[in-house]
């Protein structure tokens, strides 16, 4: 088999996932998930023309002369109704939000005003008819569709479905994802320290790659590489949604993954890709008798492999899956700060940071970029793509930059106020 693009291998993959069925869930546990029907107002908002302002809401033709004097009439807080007409030479004191009266046309601020001994107001002023109301939904409209199937659910979308009383919601389902470790040399995070042994990172790293993405996984433990042994665990994983396996997918003599999960009955659909690190990456599709179906990422034993790999591709299926429209993580354009060394061939992923000056991003590696080196991993704030056509990179060179998760913070902002 040819070497995949990474842009290939990624098509592969979306083909082969899709949004995988809905469920009801309370709008307190909604942030992150998928909105997978349309949602509706249930009403106007505002209910009626409100002030936007607290002040006083007046008839626009008495200011229209400039400084005027007018009689309050009235008090209306937010809650209330107003209870009389405004007429000619009168007001009615209001509060934002509160129901502008019959016979007002326009609001003026409190800042605008001035209280007179005798209990009457002064305005020096003309206030234009509209001035500061709020008109009767402005905001939406009852029937209005306000939210698309599709929408992530974020801060502000919970703040809108509570203002149409969508308590319970209807989302796509969450992806079940179990992860696998293999290799003899591994040792468990809870076992005593071995020299000889090599700590299990994969399992935690993924754990978090998956969580952050708001789901939680299980975690199968460790597979010796033993045909019957892995067997016995992969069989486990395949009854989750989505597996992950790090190591033992290279094709060493005893990279046994992939013949087990075949003979298992997935399907593989690649198990090469040309990027650096990542390579061996495979992907095979199980489809069961009842029709549905897990996918199998046999991810390469290399802790930055094994990350960058779910990156690029697990996290596109598990995003597919939950419903969402946007897949990939946001890029930015950023001037690198030094050469970087690369053989044409491959699309390589390059750890760094990301800092700022005036005329933008700025890309400096995070270091030793071996494939081991998770320090490396551990400091960046994104991955460098550098395209497989390269062969090297120079200082000052404008490139693609992938965010990582958690890497949206920035020091400061400098405000222009
Ligand atoms: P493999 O893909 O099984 O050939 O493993 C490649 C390299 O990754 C080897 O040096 C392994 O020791 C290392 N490795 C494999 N699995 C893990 C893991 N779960 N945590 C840390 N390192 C691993
Ligand atoms: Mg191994």
């Amino acid at each position: 088999m040819e070497y995949l693009s990474v842009s290939a291998a990624q098509r592969c993959v979306l083909e082969s996932v899709a949004a995988m069925g809905i469920e009801t869930i309370r709008l307190e546990q909604s942030l992150g998930r998928v909105l997978a029907e349309d949602v509706r107002a249930n009403r106007d908002l505002p209910p009626y023309d409100v002030s936007a302002m607290d002040g006083f809401a007046v008839r626009s033709a008495d200011l229209a002369g400039g400084s005027v004097e007018l009689e309050v009439v009235e008090d209306i807080k937010a809650g209330d109704m107003p209870t009389k007409t405004v007429q000619a030479g009168q007001c009615a004191r209001i509060m934002t939000g509160a129901p502008v009266p019959q016979g007002a046309d326009a609001v003026v601020r409190v800042e605008d005003s001035e209280t007179l001994s005798d209990g009457r107001v002064r305005f020096a002023r003309p206030a234009p008819s509209g001035m500061d109301i709020r008109l009767r939904g402005e905001g939406m409209r009852n029937g209005d569709v306000v939210l698309a199937a599709g929408t992530e659910i974020t801060p502000g979308v919970v703040g809108v479905l509570a203002t149409v009383k969508c308590a319970q919601l209807t989302v796509y389902r969450r992806p079940r994802v179990a992860i696998l470790s293999t290799g003899n040399e591994l040792e468990g995070i809870d076992e005593p320290v071995d020299p000889n042994k090599i700590p299990d990172a994969n399992s935690y790293a993924l754990l978090a790659q998956v969580q952050a993405l708001g789901i939680t996984p299980v975690l199968l433990g460790i597979a010796r590489d033993d045909p019957v042994e892995l067997e016995r665990y992969l069989r486990q994983g395949l009854e989750y949604d989505v597996l992950l396996v790090s190591g033992g997918t290279s094709v060493g003599v005893h990279d046994y993954v992939r013949p087990t999960v075949e003979a298992l009955g997935v399907q593989m659909k690649f198990w090469r890709v040309a990027m650096k690190p990542g390579h061996p990456l495979a992907f095979g599709v199980l489809e069961r008798p009842d029709g549905t179906k897990a996918r199998v990422f046999g991810l390469p034993g290399n802790p930055v492999s094994s990350m960058v790999c779910f990156e690029e591709f697990v996290l596109l299926a598990l995003r597919s899956i939950m419903g969402h429209a946007r897949l990939h993580r946001r890029t930015v354009s950023a001037r690198l700060a030094h050469p970087v060394k690369m053989r044409p061939g491959r699309t390589e992923f390059v750890r760094v940071v990301l800092s700022r000056d005036g005329e933008g991003y700025i890309a400096t590696s995070t270091g030793n970029q071996s494939s081991g080196a998770l320090l490396s991993m551990a400091k960046a704030d994104g991955l460098l793509i550098a395209p497989s056509d390269s062969n090297g990179l120079a200082a000052g060179e404008i490139v693609s930059v992938q965010f990582l998760d958690g890497a949206a913070f920035q020091d400061q902002i400098g405000f222009r106020e």
